[in-house]
């Protein structure tokens, strides 16, 4: 059933049957037959059953001072899922390849379990759209929480907030120095590094910033039973940015390669 919430069924009908016109709560509220829907129901909140109905409809809200009015405006095609669920079918899209994302390991050959992970968790914000996505063991998932336990509620934000710059090299550049002396998971700094447009190789533009004198070691790798960690650190705190990062880094490398 499409409104499996009598509640809902019935805030639809009488948006339905309202044709184009917009209703306020108290209208949509005197139009329903309360002899229809379980009484107790009827004293649901009217707001919260109608943010219900959003997952399978547009309806439009306009406010006019404290008065807000509904107005139906159609039927989604694919309705959309309340955060906090994800579809079978990205289930599927994620666990595709049957191995965990940080260890490698499978359920065939290693007789574990996979799970769909938050690259960047939902509790800071992350989305359930399929490039914050992975699959991780039990062991890779347990470690991840373990580490975001770990993070400070500021330092997550000052993190995260790198990712809303404009070039790939100041977005990467700024969640490590966000997080220093710390280091950032590299599965979160992949996501970070991608947030404004695909990167085919965040890890060069990584690179490239040692072109600029930071000091990046190589990532750490780190072990702990099952689990498998891979985390990128600043050595020291680096050189400010110049104004074209991408042109500088060009300029840097003809110097180099003309001295070779
Ligand atoms: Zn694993």
């Amino acid at each position: 059933m499409l409104i499996p919430n009598r509640v809902d069924r019935e805030i639809y009908r009488v948006l339905y049957e309202a044709d184009g016109q917009s209703l306020s709560i108290q209208e949509i509220r005197a139009r329903i037959d309360f002899a229809a829907i379980h009484k107790e129901a009827a004293q649901q909140h009217l707001d919260r059953r109608l943010r219900s109905l959003d997952g399978n409809f547009a309806i439009n809200r306009s406010r006019q001072g404290r008065l807000t009015t509904y107005l139906l405006f159609e039927r989604l095609a694919e309705p959309r899922r309340p955060a906090g669920t994800i579809s079978k079918r990205t289930r599927a899209w994620v666990l595709r390849d049957q191995r965990c994302r940080q260890c490698g390991r499978s359920p065939a050959a290693d007789h574990v379990r996979l799970h769909v992970d938050h690259v960047v968790p939902q509790a800071w914000g992350g989305s359930n759209e399929r490039n914050n996505l992975q699959a991780l063991c039990s062991e890779c998932n347990e470690g991840k929480r373990d580490y975001f336990e770990s993070i400070s509620d500021e330092t997550a934000a000052a993190v995260l907030a790198a990712a809303t710059h404009d070039e790939p090299h100041r977005r990467i550049g700024e969640a490590l120095k966000a997080a220093f002396p710390d280091g950032v998971r590299d599965d979160v700094l992949e996501r970070i590094a991608c947030s404004r447009q695909y990167q085919a190789d965040w890890q060069k533009r990584l690179r490239e910033l040692r072109t600029l004198g930071w000091k990046i070691p190589s990532p750490q790798r780190q072990r702990e039973g099952g689990r498998f960690i891979v985390y990128y650190a600043l050595d020291e705190m680096p050189p400010p940015w110049p104004s074209d990062i991408a042109g500088e880094i060009r300029r840097r490398e003809r110097a180099r390669r003309a001295a070779d």
